[in-house]
């Protein structure tokens, strides 16, 4: 097997982990993780793997709870800072997107049940228990309880701006 500088058999001598520490700092007053290392043109957290560009948080997410991240409604979910900070590689300052998911159909299952009531009691109500007018209402309330979760950050309006489409 041939001998790199840096680089073991598997392309990378050092852990990862211990590359994602090397490369971050703790605020101590917030509890972020804060990325020293690369970023994309957008200032999220880059990092190459096996001569791989690859984003910190997703790596960060599975080396703290063993498991990707993984929704069973998009192919590539994402991840929403609690924190808000762009450069934080935190793992408990993670939400993953498949939160937000779940809560939408909960809160989406509410909204026909109630919708159904109102027109089992009047017909005129029966729109509220069409597909489009229970998406819209179950957006709109969705958005209502995350901005009291958190104030929304940029990347929340990118997941919201995705849920819309
Ligand atoms: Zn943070």
């Amino acid at each position: 097997m041939k001998e790199k500088k840096n680089e073991g058999p598997m392309g990378n001598a050092r852990p990862i982990h211990e590359r994602l520490e090397m490369h971050s700092e703790v605020d101590s007053n917030t509890g972020c993780r804060i990325w020293k290392g690369r970023v994309d043109k957008n200032g999220y957290p880059v990092l190459k793997i096996n001569g791989e560009r690859v984003c910190v948080r997703p790596v960060a997410f599975e080396v703290a709870y063993g498991d990707r991240f993984h929704s069973n409604m998009v192919g590539r979910p994402q991840v929403r800072m609690s924190c808000g900070v762009k450069t934080c590689i935190n793992p408990a300052h993670m939400t993953v997107r498949t939160d937000e998911d779940r809560l939408f159909l909960e809160i989406r299952q509410e909204v026909y049940l109630n919708g159904r009531t109102r027109a089992e009691a009047n017909p005129r109500f029966a729109f509220m228990t069409t597909p489009k007018f229970v998406d819209a209402e179950a957006r709109r309330q969705l958005e209502i309880r995350l901005a009291r979760e958190a104030p929304l950050t940029p990347e929340v309006h990118a997941i919201l701006d995705q849920i819309r489409r």
